[in-house]
């Protein structure tokens, strides 16, 4: 029995692991799990799975998820501390980090600190901190598997193999809705168009993170962390039909891909089995009825946010975290209506510009450079200055 802990259990990573989990009682127990302000699906979570622990955003919503389990014994926390009691709960032993955005951080970073194997999901963690939750990974001689999907491919392309005879990994990505728009089209884009993703259903933000292309430059940061090759060494591929996930290129030529039908249920059992593959009752992929993928370059052009991410990982240091900070906020601003979806990549380029740059040795000063990065970010919205 590996016994887990699920970290944003009511997000779209969340519940799709917990469908995982259900199927397979014999192997796995939910021993934790933590929720943001979604207490109706958690309480649900919570009679069907009997965690030990779980933890919510806030007072506020604890005490409404306690009035709701009279006579129920769990143990209800609150707040970051919370969500880190639930990470780092005596009897975990891998913890899925499904939350979304820097709050994923600390958690992230407690799990590992506390001897805990991670199933990454909250790429954000590594585009903050990178550096530093490698360093404690290999401190602590966990195991960090990857749940992104293109990040999982490129595990399993690479294993087996010596990773002295990479030449290039390359991350495949779908375009998002606006892969065909032309640049006049761009700023009438609403929220909701740039919420219906082609081939994934996601959460709010990594949706519109797609749509800008962030996604695959906070991807290209997360693949530099996670398999340790310079920014130099991966490329991005379009390839609208997200089914090969990602690939690996060696020096003699030969690449090695993974397939699959679009559906995070399979890279999420992979990080929560590996190194075995679970019997997931998924549709097989039919190669023939699709008939043909197709591939092109992405156009930096018109999705300015992955050429800020890659420049954000050639200078380094707390520039991906300032970074961050702002993409978040200005996703969110955007999903208001309070900024176009031109101006994510704007308020991110102004925000870099005015960083000041510094090595990163610690996770507080990353986490200071991804607040800074917010209030920049939210200076230009509130100044209407893109
Ligand atoms: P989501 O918005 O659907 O879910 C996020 C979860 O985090 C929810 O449980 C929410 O309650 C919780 N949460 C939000 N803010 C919180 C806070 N401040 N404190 C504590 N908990 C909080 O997001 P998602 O789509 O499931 O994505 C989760 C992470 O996984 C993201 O980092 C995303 O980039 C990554 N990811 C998602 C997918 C996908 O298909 N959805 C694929 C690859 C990677
Ligand atoms: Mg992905």
């Amino acid at each position: 029995m590996k016994k887990i802990a699920v970290l944003g259990s009511t997000g779209s990573i969340g519940v799709s692991t917990l469908a995982v989990l259900k199927d397979f009682p014999e192997r796995f127990q939910v021993v934790a799990l933590t929720a943001g302000k979604n207490i109706g699906l958690l309480l649900q979570q919570i009679h069907a799975f009997h965690p030990r622990i779980v933890a919510v955003v806030s007072e506020l919503e604890a005490e409404k998820l306690r009035q709701q389990l009279e006579g129920v014994d769990v143990e209800v926390c609150c707040g970051a501390e919370g969500m880190i009691r639930c990470a780092t709960a005596s009897e975990v032993e891998m913890v899925v980090a499904a939350i979304v955005g820097a709050a994923g951080l600390m958690p992230t970073m407690a799990a590992i600190k506390a001897g805990k194997h991670v199933a990454l999901a909250n790429k954000e963690t590594l585009v903050i901190a990178g550096s530093l939750i490698i360093d404690e990974v290999k401190r602590q001689k966990v195991n960090l598997l990857p749940v992104d999907s293109e990040h999982s491919a490129i595990f399993q392309s690479l294993s087996g193999q010596r990773r002295e005879d990479v030449q290039r990994l390359i991350l495949t990505a779908s375009g998002g809705p606006f892969r065909e728009y032309g640049a006049a089209q761009f700023a009438a884009i609403t929220p909701a168009e740039a919420l219906a993703h082609p081939n994934w259903e996601m959460g709010q933000k990594i949706s519109i993170d797609s749509a800008t292309m962030m996604n695959k430059g906070l991807e290209v940061i997360e693949a530099r962390w996670l398999f340790d090759f310079p920014a130099e060494m991966i490329d991005v591929h379009i390839h609208p039909e997200s089914i090969i996930h990602s690939l690996v290129e060696y020096q003699d030529g030969a690449v090695m891909a993974q397939l699959g039908v679009p559906d995070m249920k399979t890279p999420i059992a992979y990080a929560l089995s590996w190194p075995e593959r679970l019997p997931l009752e998924q549709p097989p992929l039919n190669l023939c009825q699709l008939g043909q993928l197709s591939f092109s370059v992405p156009d930096v052009e018109r999705f300015p946010c992955l050429q800020l991410a890659y420049e954000a990982l050639a200078v380094g240091g707390t520039v991906p975290a300032a970074m961050n900070g702002a993409n978040e906020v200005a996703v969110e601003a955007f999903l208001h209506s309070r900024l176009s979806f031109q101006g994510i990549a704007k308020v991110i380029e102004k925000t870099m510009l005015q960083h000041k740059n510094e090595d990163l040795t610690s996770v507080e000063q990353a986490l200071h450079a991804d607040l800074w990065g917010r209030h920049k970010a939210q200076e230009f919205i509130n100044g209407g200055l893109v």
